[in-house]
């Protein structure tokens, strides 16, 4: 719709590129950091590192003086709450939700949820994530899908699945045989799109918005398509008592186990309220946490224990969950607020820079069952990759210095300078290759201004 002629990343960008000189922060097991290193990308992948041999035709690009990491990953998303921006702000996560969010989602139709969908993917690719798990929306599903598919993102995404619950608008509140039919239809289209990129996911919103046959429905699903299962659990403790008074005393973890679904792929986002007894529950199955700090400090949530969660085993990414919430989609904050955040729960030793980037890199790859292809800079992996120049004030530093730390301590989405997906640059010199930002906004402009008339939410 909106690309321009050369779109989004090709399953085989060829020629091979070479990044030429360049710091290279693998995130290996070992954080092995390769100083004036080259790096060879033969169709999509990373071909070999160090100082390999070029084959005839290789294109070079000078990368020295830069940073070069693997790709971003944000694990939790709502691409389509992006022009929400400030409009809720000062509430608390259900008045949150039930006085503005809702309502507004209500409002969406295809279209504006395409352009929503595009103007928060332009944010990322910006800020150097390559890697999105997306909660989605009811109304305008497929549009946001087709948004996500078109903006060279490589991402988890889906329908936000609803039928029940306190305050929730007529529009979002979909019959559950209905619903369940729609979204299976929308993964057998978008599974696989955007040459591979694009994954499906069940998103049923949280407990408090989906009954008890839209729950077992998703297991069914889940377990003859293997389609993961996102959801949010454990964010504030209003909620978590809510669903104690809705599920007979149960909280988010025991209801899940009584319904099975803690033997699907299942990736709960934020879990701040989450205890020792539910780790220890979870700690067999294919679980994964996905923390949000910005969302978590804006809403007044709380602060998740990281420590706990990796000493049970339990991989750990990372998001910034919406810009209705969290106010940008800078990955890069995300990782300096989950370090500093961890250095006050549990001590300055706690949690290095190191351990924050893995968040979003490593780790975050391990949450979203892609540690095989992306997360780190190993001959094999999928080129994924983010180059931030270090010709900025935050980012000079000794040569002493760790650059795990001056990275997730000192950079932000300015200094991102060129994102690869699959080899392919979608960010150059710090402009977008294929996402025509001026029209983006001009299209949401507009968008926005008819959903919030449809919606009938007084701002
Ligand atoms: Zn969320």
């Amino acid at each position: 719709m909106i690309l321009k002629e050369d779109a989004a990343p090709a399953a085989s960008p060829d020629p091979p590129l070479l990044l030429q000189g360049g710091t290279i922060l693998t995130l290996d097991t070992g954080a092995t950091v390769l100083r004036g290193a080259h790096l060879l990308i033969r169709e999509g992948r990373i071909a070999s590192l160090g100082a390999p041999e070029a084959p005839a035709g290789t294109r070079v690009l000078d990368v020295s003086g830069c940073l070069v990491l693997p790709g971003l990953i944000q694990g939790h998303l709502h691409l389509g709450q992006t022009f929400f921006r400030g409009l809720a702000e000062q509430r608390r996560l259900l008045s949150w939700l039930r006085e503005r969010i809702w309502p507004l989602e209500a409002g969406h139709d295809d279209e504006s949820a395409y352009w929503c969908g595009l103007l928060g993917a332009a944010e990322c690719l910006l800020g150097g994530t390559t890697t999105i798990q997306d909660i989605g929306i009811g109304p305008g599903a497929r549009g946001l899908l087709q948004a996500i598919a078109d903006s060279g993102l490589r991402a988890y995404a889906g329908q936000c699945l609803m039928d029940s619950g306190d305050g929730l608008p007529a529009a979002l509140r979909q019959d559950t045989d209905r619903v369940l039919a729609e979204t299976e239809s929308l993964g057998d289209h978008f599974a696989g799109a955007a040459n591979g990129r694009l994954r499906y996911v069940l998103n049923p919103r949280f407990i408090l918005t989906c009954s008890d046959p839209l729950w077992a429905g998703i297991r069914e699903l889940s377990s003859r398509h293997g389609w993961p299962v996102h959801t949010h659990a454990l964010e504030q403790l209003d909620e978590t008592l809510a669903v104690r008074e809705l599920k007979g005393g149960r909280d988010e973890v025991e209801y899940f186990a009584d319904f099975g679904l803690l033997a699907t792929d299942l990736r709960l986002a934020h879990g701040v309220w989450i205890t020792r007894e539910h780790l220890d529950r979870v700690r067999k199955g294919r679980f994964s946490v996905v923390h949000c700090p910005s969302s978590n400090l804006k809403l007044g949530s709380g602060v998740a224990d990281l420590l706990a969660f990796r000493s049970a085993g339990v991989p750990v990414g990372i998001g910034a969950d919406g810009a209705a919430c969290s106010n940008h989609l800078d990955n890069f904050e995300e990782v300096r607020l989950a370090a500093l955040l961890q250095k006050v729960k549990h001590g300055p030793d706690a949690f290095s820079g190191l351990d924050a980037l893995r968040l979003a890199t490593s780790e975050g790859a391990r949450a979203l069952g892609l540690q095989d292809q992306i997360g780190t800079i190993e001959p094999g992996k999928l080129a994924d990759l983010v180059v931030l120049s270090t010709d900025r004030p935050e980012l000079w530093a000794a040569p002493q210095a760790d650059p795990h730390d001056v990275v997730a301590f000192g950079a932000s989405r300015a200094a991102v300078r060129h994102v690869f997906v699959e080899g392919r640059p979608v960010v150059e010199d710090g402009r977008l290759t294929h996402l025509d930002l001026r029209e983006i906004y001009r299209q949401s402009e507009r968008c926005l201004a008819e959903l919030i008339r449809r919606s009938g939410v007084e701002l």
